[in-house]
């Protein structure tokens, strides 16, 4: 395969931004690679700069949930474009897209628009603070929740591949109010109640963390949350920036019938546009401003051009049987691999349309375990795949995606090439 444009366009970009890439896991470090410049995408497919064409498995970190350059979705950007792409007004598709995000998450009884994921974590925390007027956070290791200076703490994604619990640059104090315990760990969350309770603000979690790649929650592991936050007058915030609309209409929150107090949503939310949002009660939006003494706001917050890409987006997830139909295609796949992989020292964790592949000979619960898993290995596999054509997401600590533009051959192809790696 030659990929000598992207080469070159490589060499022009570190001249100009720091590691050639605009987020470090792009780099493709981990991986033993260098970043793909990518030219086109189309469905599941992404072609480079030099022609190449690849079966995409990580979709803009699972934005396209229902594939790249969906013809409805470019259309409602398109219509909007040509109305002017920024107001800083309100506009009527912000509250068309409040509708439907309040009425598809369970938990979501207003909502307010940002920018980005990370920005979301950041109002959302500020809140749980401000209206609680505590001031610990609780997260888990391996949740990643955007790059908020203090919950970089054992945070998973790319921070995890850095190779420290956190970052330079947050001075301790920043974080002095953040405890992080082990995903999965009931023990752990009821001493950190019993001692911390009345001063802990909010306990954030990923319901189903993708960002240590993807781990499923023990049993009743969600309901204890709710349970001890409810019983000390914490705030439980789900951030579901990557599971809202992705497991089911209404998230995790839907999925595992948990309900929290407040919920962070991105990814899909802006259809391939800077999008996310958090939200919750209405007693506890009611003290954000302008209403209340929580500050927050935002230049593009509800950009009528992001906006529009949502509404036609949660419209076609809308449709009869989207979730059903995916997470059914996704399932039949995801047990195709698994049957390959038995004996291989390969763990397939998955949770609807989205899964990890662990090079590992144990069961992968907790960021421990990922952190235990075989990551040259799973670099080999991610360049065998990349050179066979397909684009993975390129760490053990993400998520890889099946959208509603996989085709039954180009999921085949994936088994089949899966296969001959091990041969
Ligand atoms: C991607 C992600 C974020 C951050 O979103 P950005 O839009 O990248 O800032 C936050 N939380 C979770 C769970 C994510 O997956």
């Amino acid at each position: 395969m030659n990929r000598e444009q992207s080469k070159l366009a490589y060499k022009e970009a570190l001249q100009f931004i720091p590691g050639g890439v605009n987020s470090p896991v792009r780099a493709l470090k981990g991986v033993g690679e260098q970043p793909l410049f990518v030219g086109k995408a189309e469905g599941a497919e992404l072609t480079d700069v030099d022609g190449n064409r690849f079966t995409d498995f990580c979709l803009s970190w699972g934005v396209f949930i229902l594939g790249h350059n969906h013809p409805q979705v470019n259309k409602a950007a398109m219509e909007a474009i040509s109305n002017g792409t920024s107001y800083g007004i309100p506009s009527l598709q912000e509250t068309e897209l409040a509708r439907r995000v309040c009425e598809s998450l369970p938990g979501m009884e207003r909502v307010r628009f940002v920018s980005s994921g990370t920005e979301a974590v950041m109002s959302a925390v500020r809140l749980a603070r401000g209206f609680t007027n505590r001031p610990v956070i609780v997260k888990f290791d391996g949740c990643y929740h955007g790059h908020v200076d203090h919950l970089l703490v054992a945070a998973g994604s790319g921070a995890a591949t850095l190779g420290s619990a956190s970052s330079a640059g947050v001075p301790g104090e920043f974080v002095s109010h953040t405890v992080s315990l082990p995903f999965n760990d009931r023990e752990a969350l009821q001493t950190v109640f019993r001692e911390k309770g009345d001063r802990i603000a909010a306990v954030i979690v990923e319901p189903v963390p993708a960002n240590m790649g993807v781990i499923n929650p023990a049993d009743g592991f969600l309901h204890q949350l709710r349970e001890l936050t409810g019983q000390s007058g914490a705030l439980l915030i789900f951030d579901e920036v990557i599971t809202g609309f992705r497991l089911s209409p209404g998230g995790a929150q839907e999925t595992f019938g948990v309900i929290p107090d407040l919920t962070t949503v991105g990814k899909i939310l802006g259809g391939g546009f800077p999008a996310a949002a958090f939200g919750g009660r209405a007693d506890i939006m009611s003290r954000l401003a302008p209403d209340g003494p929580v500050y927050q706001a935002g230049t593009l917050s509800g950009n009528p051009v992001a906006m529009s890409a949502g509404i036609a987006t949660l419209q076609l997830l809308s449709e009869e049987g989207f979730h059903a139909n995916l997470n059914r295609k996704a399932s039949r796949f995801i047990r195709r691999l698994e049957s390959i992989a038995a004996g291989k020292g390969v763990r397939i964790n998955s949770q609807g349309s989205m899964f990890t592949l662990f090079f590992s000979d144990s069961e992968v619960n907790s960021f421990e375990d990922a952190k235990q898993t075989d990551h040259a290995a799973f670099g080999r596999f991610f360049r065998y795949m990349l050179q066979n054509g397909f684009y993975i997401s390129p760490s053990p600590f993400e998520a890889c995606f099946i959208s509603a533009a996989h085709s039954d051959g180009e999921l085949c192809r994936f088994i089949e090439a899966f296969d001959k790696f091990f041969c």
